[in-house]
């Protein structure tokens, strides 16, 4: 009987060789997916001198790093990464692939599942795996793609019965980043890359980058608005109360979309995964695209004036009232305390 590979592979993402948070989160779940799977857990990077970035993915869990190191690799371009992609698939079938939902894990994934004919979810909010019985067939170690469909109002856990390699994304954030206490002892791949005139295709000349300067994922404190601020002014107080405590400003996308604040402090399925050490959610109501990124904070506060507020669900502690009178309440509170 034909052996069926159980490993499970993650696209190592870098950027001038600084790598993304996203693929030791990907490798931190990976690692659980392949021990429940009984396979590997094996890293791709593909760049140019990346050895000690693919060592790092040791510390994740994972036993092999399959690199394709090459000084025209240095920079990501469709073309050479979805060809070398596309060839490793092809040829050694993992069951799992994972990568990033980011932008260039977006234009990888897609391109490789076409090719391999892999199954795609994209923006899966948590991946299990398990035999499961389906039309009357009995599959084995399905990927159960888990993340929200039709705008948010339902869960669903997609499958791909029918194929041998199954591909999803993920957004940073999402998964938990767990470093191993002691490294694996793994090894490393070398695969030879051999270029193809089709890689010129693209060429990158210079290259303008802006980072973003608002680091949510990284603050213990987060002061979060919703539309129930009602005015871009009273925001102001979610600020005070942000910079008092210490923390990052946040809001959600009805906030956003009412120029009350950035879209790069947006919190939710289609913003940031946040998980502070406390959480402030002030006039928010709480929809599940919203909880989607905040609700594993270890401490939630909710202030909303509606007593059956979503919010309320997740909230550890819930004050039922009016934010824009509250705020300055808490701010003149610590504001004696932290004097
Ligand atoms: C595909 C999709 C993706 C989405 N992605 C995101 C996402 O990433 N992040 C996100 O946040 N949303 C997202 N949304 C939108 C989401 O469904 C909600 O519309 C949004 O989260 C609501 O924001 P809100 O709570 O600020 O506003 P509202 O739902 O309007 O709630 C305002 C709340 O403020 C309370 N309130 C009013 N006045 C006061 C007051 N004076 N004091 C205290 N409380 C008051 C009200 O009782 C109410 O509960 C997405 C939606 C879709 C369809």
């Amino acid at each position: 009987m034909e052996q069926i590979n159980k490993d499970v592979w993650v696209f190592v993402e870098q950027r001038d060789g600084k790598p993304a948070d996203v693929s030791f989160e990907l490798l931190s779940k990976g690692r659980k997916l392949a021990d429940n799977l009984k396979g590997s857990l094996k890293s791709v990077v593909i760049g140019s001198n990346v050895n000690a970035l693919a060592e790092e993915t040791f510390k994740y869990g994972a036993e092999e790093a399959i690199v394709v190191d090459d000084e025209a690799l240095g920079h990501y371009r469709t073309m050479p990464y979805s060809r070398i992609i596309n060839q490793l698939v092809e040829n050694e079938k993992p069951r799992v692939m994972l990568y990033g939902a980011t932008v260039i894990g977006r234009d990888l994934a897609p391109r490789v599942a076409s090719y391999t004919k892999s199954g795609l979810t994209a923006d899966c909010t948590e991946l299990q795996v398990s035999d499961v019985k389906y039309l009357r067939k009995d599959f084995k170690d399905l990927l159960l793609q888990i993340r929200p469909a039709f705008g948010g109002n339902i869960i669903a856990t997609i499958i791909s019965p029918d194929v041998q390699t199954q591909m999803a994304t993920v957004r940073e954030g999402v998964m938990r980043l767990e470093p191993l206490e002691k490294p694996v002892k793994g090894k490393i791949r070398n695969v030879e890359y051999t270029p193809d005139p089709l890689d010129e295709l693209v060429k990158l000349i210079e290259q303008h980058r802006k980072e973003n300067k608002v680091n949510l994922k990284a603050a213990p404190i987060i002061v979060a608005g919703g539309y129930g601020l009602q005015t871009k002014e009273n925001f102001v107080l979610i600020y005070e109360l942000a910079e008092l405590l210490g923390g990052e400003v946040a809001g959600t996308r009805a906030a956003v979309d009412a120029g009350f604040i950035n879209h790069d402090r947006q919190v939710g399925q289609t913003g940031v995964t946040v998980r502070p050490k406390l959480y402030i959610a002030c006039g928010i109501s709480g929809a599940i695209q919203h909880r989607a990124g905040m609700q594993e904070a270890n401490k939630i506060i909710a202030i909303n004036s509606d007593a059956d507020a979503p919010i309320f669900g997740v909230a550890h502690y819930g004050i039922v009232g009016d934010a824009i009178e509250i705020i300055p309440r808490f701010i003149n509170v610590f504001k004696q305390r932290l004097r």
